[in-house]
Order: C-alpha cells, then sequence, then structure tokens
C-alpha cells in the first residue's frame, strides 16, 4: 500500500527531494518514535520547517533550548512543568521583600505553593500565622526564627544558607534577618492555593480589636495601646536582636521547650547517597522529626551527570532550582513527554507518579530542591525496577540480552554516574 501511494507521488512530483521526504516522513526510528515524526531532526529535507519568521523575543527564547527544539521524543499535550521567581512581582517593604507562585499562577501546581523573601539585617517579617504548613529553605545569609507551639512551648533558633524551619499549621511564628546582610530563603506551603501575603497579622488584629476589649484581655490600661499600629507591618526595618541566648531566656516557658526542634541543617548534612553524578541530602519526618507534612530533597548534580529517571509513588514534587542549569523532561501515559529547561529562581512541578529525570546542561554543579507534601521522601528508580525484575522477563520486554541488563545499575544510584 506505502508503495503504491509513493509511485503516485512519484507521478505527480516533479522532483525527488520531496518525494523522499514524504517517504522519510513515514518512517518511525530508534529515538524518535512517533507517526509522524517530530523534531528538527525530521526535517532535514525540508529546512524551512523551522524557520520562525514572526515576533521574536531572543533574550526569553535563548533561555528555553528544549522548547524552541523539543527533542525528537517529546510527544503530546502536557502541561508545562515550569514556573519561575524570576518574572513573580516583588512587594517591596523597608526591611525587604517577598513574591510568590501560587496554584493561580501555576494550574498544575495543587499541592504546593512557593514564596521567595529577602530580610535586611534587622529586617522582619511580622509576628503571624496561617492555615497551612510553613516549610522553608535558606538560600542565603541568617535569619532568627520564633515559633510557640501548641502547648505553649517557645523555640527560637538561627538558620543560615542549608537549613529548613518547619512551622506546623495555625502555630505563630516570626522571622527576622541578622547580619551581616540579613536572609533570602524560599517558603512551601502544603497548598498550592495558600498565599503569604493572605496571613493573620499581629497588628491587624490589635488594631481591630476595641481598646477596652484590648485593656481586659491584657490586663492593661487602655491608653497603654494608643500607639499601636493602625495599619499593619508585614515586613519592617527593625532593629537587630542580642544573642541567641539572650533571646532563648526570655521565651523560657514554665513548660519547657518543644520536644523536638523546628529547625534542621539540610545543606551540611551527611549526603544519603554520593555517586560520581552528584549527590542527595534528605530532610523528612525520619530525621526532621517535626516536619510531618513535608519531605524534601536536595540534589546536586555535576557536569553530565543525571537525575536518574524515575518517580514519586506518594506525592506531587514541587522544585525550586538554586543554582547551575539544567533540563527536565516529563513522562506520562498517552503518551505525553515534554522537555523544559530551568535556570536558577525557577520552578519546576511533577505529578504524583509521572517518570522524570533531569540534565545537567551547564558547566557548573546543578542544584535543585525537590519539595513533597508528605511524611517521607519516596522515589522510584527505572533502573532499581529492572535490575530487581526477573531478567529473562525484562529481556523480553525490550529486546535487551540479560547480559546488559545485569550491567544496569542495581543500587538506585540517584544521580549518574555511579
Ligand atoms: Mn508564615
Ligand atoms: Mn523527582
Amino acid at each position: 500500500m506505502e508503495l503504491v501511494s509513493r509511485r503516485n507521488l512519484l507521478a505527480v512530483t516533479a522532483g525527488g527531494a520531496l518525494v523522499a521526504a514524504a517517504a522519510k516522513a513515514q518512517a518511525q526510528s530508534f529515538g524518535n518514535p512517533d507517526l509522524p515524526p517530530e523534531g528538527a531532526a525530521s526535517t532535514a529535507q525540508d529546512p524551512a520547517s523551522i524557520t520562525d519568521p514572526g515576533s521574536q523575543n531572543p533574550a526569553l527564547a535563548s533561555q528555553f533550548p528544549s522548547a524552541q527544539s523539543p527533542p525528537s521524543t517529546d510527544v503530546g499535550s502536557m502541561a508545562l512543568p515550569w514556573a519561575s521567581f524570576n518574572n513573580a512581582p516583588k512587594r517591596i517593604q523597608g526591611g525587604g521583600w517577598a513574591r510568590q507562585v501560587t496554584q493561580k499562577d501555576f494550574s498544575i501546581a495543587e499541592e504546593i505553593s512557593g514564596v521567595n523573601m529577602r530580610l535586611t539585617a534587622g529586617g522582619i517579617r511580622e509576628l503571624h500565622w496561617h492555615l497551612a504548613t510553613e516549610w522553608a529553605y535558606m538560600t542565603y545569609g541568617n535569619c532568627r526564627i520564633t515559633v510557640l507551639d501548641e502547648q505553649g512551648r517557645a523555640y527560637v533558633a538561627d538558620v543560615k544558607e542549608g537549613d529548613l524551619w518547619y512551622f506546623p499549621a495555625g502555630l505563630p511564628h516570626s522571622l527576622q534577618g541578622l547580619g551581616p546582610d540579613g536572609c533570602e530563603f524560599v517558603i512551601c506551603f502544603d497548598d498550592g492555593k495558600a498565599s503569604e501575603f493572605n496571613t493573620l497579622l499581629l497588628t491587624d488584629w490589635m488594631a481591630h480589636t476595641p481598646p477596652h476589649v484590648l485593656a481586659k484581655n491584657f490586663g492593661i490600661p487602655a491608653e497603654q495601646f494608643s500607639k499601636i499600629p493602625l495599619h499593619d507591618l508585614y515586613i519592617f526595618q527593625g532593629k537587630l536582636p542580642g544573642p541567641l541566648a539572650a533571646d532563648r531566656q526570655a521565651v523560657t516557658s514554665p513548660l519547657g521547650a518543644p520536644p523536638y526542634p523546628f529547625t534542621f541543617s539540610l545543606g551540611a548534612m551527611k549526603p544519603l547517597r554520593q555517586t560520581k553524578g552528584g549527590e542527595v541530602r534528605v530532610a523528612d519526618s525520619s530525621n526532621f522529626t517535626v516536619s510531618k507534612r513535608i519531605a524534601a530533597a536536595l540534589v546536586t548534580v555535576h557536569p553530565g551527570g543525571l537525575r536518574e529517571l524515575h518517580w514519586h509513588p506518594n506525592a506531587d514534587e514541587w522544585q525550586y532550582w538554586i543554582k547551575g542549569k539544567g533540563r527536565m523532561t516529563v513522562f506520562n501515559t498517552g503518551p505525553n513527554a515534554v522537555t523544559m529547561d530551568f535556570n536558577p529562581g525557577d520552578i519546576g512541578y511533577v505529578k504524583r507518579a509521572q517518570g522524570h529525570y533531569v540534565e545537567n546542561t551547564g558547566d557548573t554543579d546543578l542544584m535543585v530542591l525537590e519539595v513533597f507534601r508528605s511524611d517521607r521522601f519516596e522515589d522510584v528508580a527505572l533502573s532499581d525496577w529492572l535490575s530487581h525484575t526477573p531478567p529473562a522477563l525484562v529481556a523480553q520486554h525490550l529486546n535487551l540480552d540479560t547480559s546488559t541488563i545485569r550491567r544496569i545499575p542495581n543500587d538506585k544510584p540517584l544521580v549518574m554516574p555511579d
């Protein structure tokens, strides 16, 4: 049948090139499985296919080579797994700024919303609380956090780059940048719809409570409250706090300290896995006990390395791209596969159980944070599955020799090469 149509085509076309292109366009091949074939490699006979004479923004386009020219293995119409803090409007006030990407901006991000915040030395994120659980990773500088637990036990700690904090939903807390240059961090809420600009603020409540009620509540004459702010502060420039030990002393409760710390040094811990390709550190409720609703992996991929093909059976993955550059491909039934490029400050998102991998496309280390709304980090690796399935069974699926199958890493490297 194909031969017939090819002969017909030959009869009606003047040159052979078009025919050859048409014939080639019918061919599936290794690395280009779809019909009709997709990708720039399929257009060698017809170079005009990849031209783009319309409006251009080269500065932006150059950031996304995989969208400009997707691999021939990409197919279908998956939701974009990419968002960024880089184009999220900053709310700037004396003392620092905040910006966020919630599900309103990034529709697939159902389980987690993200905030990026900067506080100056002395800059205060005012005392507040909210419905969502708050988990944070410090990307720069030093910060003092305060939190009161549900039994009235106070916790004060200083955190630095690579550290985490965790505030269970509803518990009141504050943040303050320390010397020499304040801090910057990324917050994750365990709800894609949660907004950092919609929190319950101390100043708001005080200003919206009748003075005589304030007097009764605190046992202090109402006049003493006459200078409270009438508008919220949210972020404001404050004075640097004294030594941590003094603050800890000042908040001592007869009930003692909370049983578990609300902070954790993720960056400084020994890697869970270290290979030639990179390393992975994990913080979840197994080592960061208080973190019952968020699990995270800090992944470093060396140049040329690959965060191996895997998926997460228990939760969606929200990513923060800390440094370096890379490319992620996400796979789902359909088939669907989409590849996207990421730079520092970008956000990635992968739905639960969808296959994915990350390549370092730069010449420096790539660091990515993988965050999950779960008490445990869970990860199923393709190599681990295939190396722990009877080789004859795998061989029949993939037309591989069993000797080849035995070469697949069987110790879950997480980052390749192992
Ligand atoms: Mn908060
Ligand atoms: Mn992952």
